[in-house]
């Protein structure tokens, strides 16, 4: 069976982005796939963290994975430092990338901004740890958002040359599964900059835990341009704010784009942020409550990724242990 790793960190609540880039993928996956689901703690720390709220964060988002339709008895969901295997094959990665490779990374360009200097190494160097994650496992499939595909590249070049310089077949090709809709959520402030956990505004993204006053407000501000919709997708070339309502709306009705034009083009944003707003309550609400319930039982969750973490590393540990003895360490 195909084996599935993807990840999301534990920076604040996840939002609409990464369910719909994500999540609700993870979720369609777990059918015929073995997957592997990590709250990537050791990447959240590459940005300041509080390290109550991270502890907070990191099991709110493993009560929101839960309610999504996560199966952790079938599966594993864990959090990543919980398993050595990670760090381990991540320091031997940051030996085999080359900074050429790291200096393309759009990513860290977005996060870094012009304050390059003052951010911290290991932003620098997560794609090589994301690509450990992965490999670790030797997961063939990584189900992400449109944003993690130069990473995804990134990962496998890594691999490429591991397998070259050490003259062996060990680490397998990986492929990103990036949605065919919705995969790159943008914020509700501004059609240029994708949906982000990290994004000062907590306006610019609906989170998965929000109810239906908050959304409503949420999507009655978003940012909208004065036309009208327009009748066909081709209308929304130069409107990036109104083709992300669209296609949000699409994603959750399970329509294309050119199906719900049909249905509302012509229409002004105020009946149609209303159309909007009802199809994410009806998506959200039963999250965001099934979240809260399994919130109030922490134990309970602690649980869950404790057990997860073991399982997770019985199967990394002798991965990563023959990539070590592959590295010439005395074993
Ligand atoms: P941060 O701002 O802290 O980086 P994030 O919102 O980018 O947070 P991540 O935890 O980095 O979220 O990403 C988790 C998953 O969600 C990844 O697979 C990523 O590709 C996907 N994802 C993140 N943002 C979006 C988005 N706006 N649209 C679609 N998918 C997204
Ligand atoms: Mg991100």
């Amino acid at each position: 069976m195909t084996r599935v790793f993807s990840g999301i960190q534990p920076t604040g609540i996840p939002h609409l982005g990464n369910y719909l880039g994500a999540i609700r993928n993870w979720v369609a996956l777990q059918d015929d796939h073995e997957c592997i689901f990590c709250l990537v703690d050791l990447h959240a720390i590459t940005v300041w963290q509080n390290p109550t709220e991270l502890r907070e964060q990191t099991r709110q988002q493993a009560a929101v994975l839960l309610a999504s339709g996560i199966d952790p008895v079938k599966h594993i969901l864990f959090n990543q430092s919980a398993v050595s295997a990670h760090t381990r094959l991540g320091w031997i990665f940051n030996c085999v990338a080359r900074l050429g490779w790291l200096n393309r990374m759009t990513q860290f360009k977005d996060k870094a901004g012009k304050d390059r200097e003052n951010h911290s190494a290991g932003l620098y160097v997560y794609p090589n740890l994301m690509a450990a994650d992965i490999l670790a496992y030797k997961a063939t499939r990584v189900p992400v958002g449109d944003d993690q595909r130069q990473h995804i590249e990134l990962a496998n070049d890594i691999a490429k040359k591991f397998n070259h310089d050490y003259e062996v077949e060990f680490f397998p090709e990986i492929e990103a599964f990036v949605p065919p809709q919705a995969a790159r959520v943008m914020s509700l402030r501004d059609g240029a900059k994708k949906m982000s956990k990290s994004d000062a505004s907590a306006q610019s993204r609906i989170d998965m835990t929000d109810d239906a006053d908050t959304i409503a407000l949420k999507i009655r501000r978003a940012k909208t341009d004065p036309e009208p919709l327009p009748s066909s997708p081709e209308g929304l070339a130069e409107r990036p704010e109104a083709r992300n309502l669209v296609g949000l709306y699409a994603a959750l009705a399970d329509q294309t784009p050119e199906q719900v034009l049909q249905q509302h083009g012509g229409e002004g944003f105020g009946p149609f942020k209303k159309a909007l707003t009802d199809v994410l309550v009806a998506r959200i609400e039963p999250i965001a409550q099934e979240t809260a319930r399994l919130l109030g039982d922490v134990p309970h969750i602690d649980a869950i990724l404790r057990d997860g973490g073991q399982r997770a590393a019985t199967i990394a540990d002798p991965i990563v242990t023959e990539a070590e003895r592959l590295v010439g360490f005395l074993k």
